[in-house]
């Protein structure tokens, strides 16, 4: 896209430099002059002008776009790994499907792999009303370019409204692409989607500027609206036996099956630990942990319930316990049976990774701390009294 201002009918009136919301518009000369470094190309000057004097044009490439008309459907992405559905797909397919009652349309999940056919009963026992297959060797394991070029053609054939993936690996990698392909915008990372059942709309929820508000996003002009969730962020459908439905297998044309990386060979993460986003228990440390040694009394509480340890980002910046034990934003999202925070004050990008956890107990010495708000039970008090009380109990308790 580009943008120009048609400097005959541009009177300086100044109307475009406030509805700008980046600052990206100065008056020169009485002239508006648009600074392309600071400019999205959001078009808020193009509505704003009352003279016709801004010029935004979309490139050609445009009219491949999916028209809005007779786009339906809302449809999942079923991430797989070695033949099994990844849970996340789940969890997407359970919110999907309140979205698909609102807007009177198809529940559709998209699978891709080898030998995977039989796997679209799990997709219907969830909820899905249709499954698209496309089952070919090369699909076996994950490659960027076959599967972005199935989806794009999938995506161009059948013309869906909605399109959302899991914010796992595979998903950011994927679905960023096949946005790309079909001019499609992309909502990452969403805590929250519905429908504004008016103007059938995907209502896309996610925090912005560094988690201190909570951004609607919505995509009026282009089909499909499409948004990642991140694990363990929403509910999984349950399995409702039985259930059937409709099954497209899609036969792909070879070429598009072509790629140019090569998968070689797969390397299995070794968790030493529980793996934090599958824990029903977490005991989490911050800053109120005092430093690296005293993760000690958080680690015996942990084993003696069965639980993980998770930490704020205060604690894994402070070098006390390694990233990938970070609950929050720009760490791990977690929904525990039970989440312990011991020391940790509750700021909005941590509770983004653990407030629908089941329990939270939290256990902190400032009554004002805000993670007293999202907390089932709160215990003011030191944590280094509570802690190892707790672990005594517990083991008393369990018989350990
Ligand atoms: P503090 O805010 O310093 O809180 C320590 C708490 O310990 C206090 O409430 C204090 O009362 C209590 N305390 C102290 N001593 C004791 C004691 N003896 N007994 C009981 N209580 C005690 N943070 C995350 O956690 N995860 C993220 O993913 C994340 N992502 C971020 C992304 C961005 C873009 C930004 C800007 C920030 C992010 N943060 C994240 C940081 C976040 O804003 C907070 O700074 C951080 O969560 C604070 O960690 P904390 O609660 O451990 O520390």
């Amino acid at each position: 896209m580009s943008i120009r201002v048609i400097l005959d009918k541009c009177t300086g009136c100044k109307l475009c430099i406030r509805s700008c919301p980046f600052g990206a518009i100065v008056i020169k000369d009485k002239k508006a002059v648009i600074d392309l470094l600071k400019c999205n190309l959001c078009g808020a000057c193009v509505d704003a002008c009352r003279l016709n004097a801004i010029e935004l044009k979309k490139p050609l490439t445009a009219e491949k776009e999916i028209p809005k008309k007779g786009a339906k459907d809302v449809w999942v992405f079923c991430e797989q790994k070695k033949g099994v559905i990844q849970s996340v797909s789940w969890e997407l397919l359970g919110k999907a499907r309140e979205l698909t009652d609102k807007l009177g349309v198809k529940l559709c999940g998209v699978l891709l792999g080898h030998n995977i056919k039989e796997k679209a009963c799990e997709v219907f026992a969830r909820g899905a009303d249709r499954v698209y297959v496309v089952d070919s060797p090369k699909l076996a394991n994950y490659l960027d370019e076959p599967y972005t070029k199935v989806l794009v053609k999938l995506v161009e054939k059948y013309k869906p409204e909605i399109f959302l993936c899991g914010a796992t690996t595979m998903g950011r990698s994927l679905i960023s692409r096949v946005a790309v392909k079909v001019y499609a915008g992309l909502t990452a990372d969403c805590t929250g989607l519905d429908i504004d059942e008016k103007e059938r709309l995907l209502l896309q929820t996610r925090p912005a500027f560094g988690g201190n508000i909570m951004a609607t996003i919505i995509t009026p002009s282009h089909r499909p609206q499409m948004a990642t969730v991140r694990h363990k962020v929403m509910k999984e459908a349950p399995i409702q036996d039985g259930r059937t439905g409709e099954l497209i297998e899609e036969k792909i044309d070879e070429h598009l099956l072509t790629s140019r990386s090569k998968l070689l060979e797969i390397i299995e993460e070794i968790e030493s630990t529980v793996n934090l986003s599958e824990a029903d228990i977490i005991v989490s440390g911050g800053r109120g942990i005092g430093g690296p040694e005293n993760f000690k009394i958080i680690e015996e509480l942990a084993l003696a319930i069965g639980g993980a340890v998770g930490a704020s980002r205060a604690a894994v910046d402070a070098g006390w316990m390694p990233y990938s034990h970070q609950v929050g934003q720009t760490g791990k999202t977690v929904c525990p049976k039970l989440y312990i925070a011991c020391g940790i004050s509750g700021q909005i990008q941590h509770l983004i990774g653990m407030q629908s956890s089941k329990i939270i107990v939290a256990i902190n010495k400032n009554p004002d701390a805000p993670i007293f708000k999202v907390a089932t039970y709160a215990i003011v008090d030191d944590l280094f009294k509570v802690v190892p009380l707790l672990t005594k109990r517990f083991k008393e308790v369990l018989g350990k």
